[in-house]
């Protein structure tokens, strides 16, 4: 994925135009001065997760805990879709901070509020020519004050399902993340914070300034060369981003075939 995600963005960053680009090099000549895909790296998005909200059992429980429900539901009802995809889950702190406290596995059950239209928008740069070299991920996670307001609207809304009525014969006590507010809360969310794995956008489709690729898929400025995946998502998907990669994947396979008569 490294070295995909270098090739890409070196051979793109090359051909760019924009005198930022971290990559200029010989090819940077004014034959390239017309392409327009100074954006490719820009436009970075991913979902997030909060680990996370935890209760304890009146006992301990086989009822397994990892991801046997699933809730999307709206932070703001003016939102035109769902932005809170909420998750039954039990990984990233949440195991330690429990085996701190002394508790089994089996004793207490967790759910991770997650965001799924966040409004933060990351980087991809290269740290130099090779194509060994590391790529530098700067997702800006919560750069936008409205990521903050959502993740913890939508640890007010697991807390609220979790210690409504008809889940007490479930709940002897709620552990985390209770009470917090203000900055707490804030805090809870930054170190509880994961990534979803749904990382797309850094190569957009589109016709604006920021779009790196045309509805066929089709770098603007660079002859024969196509992008298929993730990152040509203009904005991330609301539900899990594997399905739309295929389709993505899919609709490149019907291009091709189109173009050269397969
Ligand atoms: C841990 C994890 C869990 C996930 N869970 C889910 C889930 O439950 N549900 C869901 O919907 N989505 C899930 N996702 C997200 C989903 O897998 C991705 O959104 C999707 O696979 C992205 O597809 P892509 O084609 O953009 O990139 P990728 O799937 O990463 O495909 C890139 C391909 O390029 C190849 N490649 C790399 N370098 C080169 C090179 N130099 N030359 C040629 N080929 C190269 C790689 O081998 C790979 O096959 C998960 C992702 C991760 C990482």
């Amino acid at each position: 994925m490294r070295l995909y995600c270098h090739w890409v963005l070196s051979t793109l960053q090359r051909y760019s135009c924009n005198p930022a680009s971290e990559t200029r090099s010989s090819w940077d000549t004014s034959e390239f001065l017309s392409y327009n895909i100074s954006q490719v790296g820009h436009n970075l998005q991913d979902h997030f997760l909060i680990y996370g909200c935890v209760w304890e059992y009146h006992q301990p429980s086989v009822i397994p805990n990892a991801a046997r429900a699933v809730l999307f539901w709206k932070t703001d009802p003016d939102l035109d879709t769902p932005n809170a995809q909420i998750v039954q889950s039990d990984g990233g702190r949440v195991r330690d901070e429990m085996k701190n406290l002394g508790l089994v596995n089996d004793s207490w059950w967790s759910i991770a509020p997650g965001i799924v239209r966040p409004k933060s928008r990351g980087r991809l740069r290269l740290t130099g020519p090779d194509p060994v070299d590391e790529i530098k991920i700067e997702l800006n996670t919560l750069s936008d004050p409205d990521d903050m307001k959502a993740a913890i609207a939508s640890i007010e809304i697991c807390r609220e399902v979790a210690n409504a009525t008809a889940l007490r014969p479930f709940v002897k006590r709620e552990l985390m993340a209770g009470n917090l507010k203000g900055m707490a809360l804030a805090d809870f969310v930054r170190d509880g914070i994961v990534t979803y794995w749904h990382q797309a956008g850094s190569a957009k489709m589109g016709r604006d300034p920021m779009s790196v690729v045309d509805s066929n898929l089709k770098v603007y400025g660079v002859n024969n060369l196509r992008i298929a995946d993730g990152s040509i998502m203009p904005r991330v998907t609301t539900g899990n981003t594997m399905a739309p990669c295929v389709v993505i994947g899919e609709r490149a396979a019907e291009i091709l075939k189109e173009q050269y008569n397969l």
